[in-house]
């Protein structure tokens, strides 16, 4: 069995990087999860990208309204709805039928990504929460030393999903590119899918891994 990675952008879409990168994976025939924030799809432009990723064949999730406090803080728990719902609403039929939301917290797996309160929603709601396996860090200046991380995660698991993010990829597409290049030597499959323990809720299922991300017992 081959080692499978999927490739997630996270915080956008932003103009003057997306469209690059668009036309990246459209190059090499990529397919991607875009986990896109509510506020952002406000501008026109932005909005116009999440359609053209949609058209693409790539896959858009809700990565809340505001990306504000993880939903696990006292401050993020006092909005969940409000980040969940307006955000999946800005969506609109730009999301993907499985209902994909990725909770915001600095890349770090934890209790502060979700509240009980918003684990209840998301599954009363019928949502799919997607998490991740590797968040290398490509937000650190020079933007060009997730690789590493990225690769280690390679190395150690069977199935990686990566989080980068579309405004620090873009400016530098070569280093994107050789990485991908790199693990097609490795032969790599890259699928557009999530392995089952990065969904610990799917269609409003809990699975028991969510104590992982949540203080719900
Ligand atoms: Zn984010």
């Amino acid at each position: 069995m081959p080692k499978r990675l999927t490739l997630t952008f996270d915080n956008g879409p932003w103009p003057g990087a997306t469209e690059q990168l668009l036309d990246f994976l459209a190059a090499r025939n990529l397919k991607a999860t875009f986990f896109v924030v509510g506020r952002q799809l406000e501008e026109s432009a932005a909005r116009g990208l999440a359609e053209r990723a949609r058209a693409e064949g790539h896959w858009i999730g809700n990565h809340t309204m505001t990306h504000g406090a993880p939903l696990g803080n006292e401050d993020g728990r006092a909005r969940y709805a409000e980040e969940i719902g307006a955000a999946q609403e800005a969506l609109g039929e730009l999301a993907h039928p499985r209902k994909f939301f990725r909770p915001n917290g600095s890349g770090a797996m934890g209790q502060h990504l979700l509240c009980p309160e918003a684990v209840d929603y998301l599954r009363c709601n019928n949502y799919t929460v997607v998490t991740w396996t590797s968040a290398p860090g490509d937000w650190r200046p020079p933007h060009t030393h997730w690789t590493l991380g990225a690769f280690e995660a390679l190395d150690r698991d069977d199935w990686t999903v990566l989080v980068l993010h579309d405004r620090f990829i873009a400016p530098q597409l070569d280093v994107l590119g050789r990485f991908c290049d790199r693990a097609q030597e490795l032969d790599v499959e890259f699928v557009q899918d999530f392995p089952a323990r990065c969904m610990p809720i799917e269609n409003g299922h809990v699975h028991d891994i969510t104590e992982e991300i949540s203080a719900l017992a």
